[in-house]
């Protein structure tokens, strides 16, 4: 703890020759949050005076958020223990429903026969329903958790260097997602882009082939949740931004498909089939 109090840093600003002495915790500030006593001369904070503070206050709040990030992450998992039980309890119900041994049937009544014949014959009317709602639930879920880690990870600075090793690794890994995206092995070929963005989540070519290969596998959302993670770093990625205006109309979002084209066609108006794609969506948005 000592070393942090001894711990002296220089103003980002590189005109002024101070160390660091202040901080602003105004939420909304675009200054620097961290500064020395020339950026407060100079007026930087003048609109919010009463959010300023000794710059080492940084590291109450930094332990502060610690502690609270710890109860979320606490009351999320217990979220999806939840979960969990719940669908424990439905696997054991369809099996004493629908799993019956030769010592349970030989033991029957008539009206148990009558009975489990009568659940046999609704099996797969039954089956279908659960699949679809459990599905339908599950895949929401998932794509509503990719959205929000998506966003997370976004605005992350990286606390962290990748050391030789793992720069190596990530890049085997791409290499073989590559060489299956290639082969069209759209799944296989993801399964090997996670591992690589599990070592570096801003390989680019790794998020890029990602959102390639869901488009591919038909799945568009995902796929433009993938595309704006890049985009995001890099507004102008022609690709990406033909690939989101491409899902957005599969998904039936004409004006929204639109305006990506406009984007690319903005950037090079010979852009594959952009203009033709864009007079598509136009025709479909008249006859609406
Ligand atoms: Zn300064
Ligand atoms: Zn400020």
């Amino acid at each position: 703890m000592n070393q942090i109090q001894d711990l002296q840093i220089k103003c980002s600003n590189k005109k002024h020759d101070c160390i660091v002495q202040l901080a602003c915790f105004n939420e909304c500030c675009n200054a620097n949050r961290i500064y020395c006593f020339e950026c407060l001369r100079l007026g930087d904070h003048i609109a919010h005076p009463n959010d300023q503070y000794d710059w080492k206050k940084i590291f109450q709040v930094i332990e502060q958020i610690r502690q609270q990030s710890d109860e979320l992450i606490k009351q999320l998992t217990s979220s999806i223990e939840k979960i969990q039980k719940s669908f424990s309890l439905l696997c054991q119900a369809l099996k004493s429903k629908y799993q019956l041994s030769k010592e349970q049937i030989q033991k029957f009544e008539i009206n148990q026969f009558n009975q489990a014949l009568d659940n046999m014959l609704k099996y797969n009317r039954i089956a279908q329903g659960i699949q679809l709602d459990i599905e339908q639930c599950s895949n929401d879920t998932f794509i509503q958790i990719n959205k929000i880690i998506t966003e997370l990870k976004l605005n992350e600075l990286i606390y962290y260097k990748l050391n030789d090793q793992q720069i190596v690794q990530a890049e085997e890994f791409f290499q073989k997602g590559f060489k299956l995206y290639s082969d069209d092995k759209y799944k296989e070929a993801i399964d090997y882009l996670d591992q690589t963005l599990l070592i570096n989540p801003n390989h680019i070519l790794a998020l890029q082939f990602k959102a390639f290969s869901l488009r591919l596998l038909g799945k568009y959302n995902d796929a433009i949740i993938w595309a704006d993670r890049i985009l995001l770093i890099d507004s102008s990625h022609i690709d990406l931004l033909y690939l989101k205006g491409w899902c957005l109309q599969a998904l039936f979002k004409y004006s929204e498909a639109i305006s990506y084209y406009d984007k690319v066609i903005q950037f090079d108006p010979n852009f594959f089939d952009v203009k033709l794609l864009k007079t598509q969506c136009e025709k479909k948005l008249s006859q609406d």
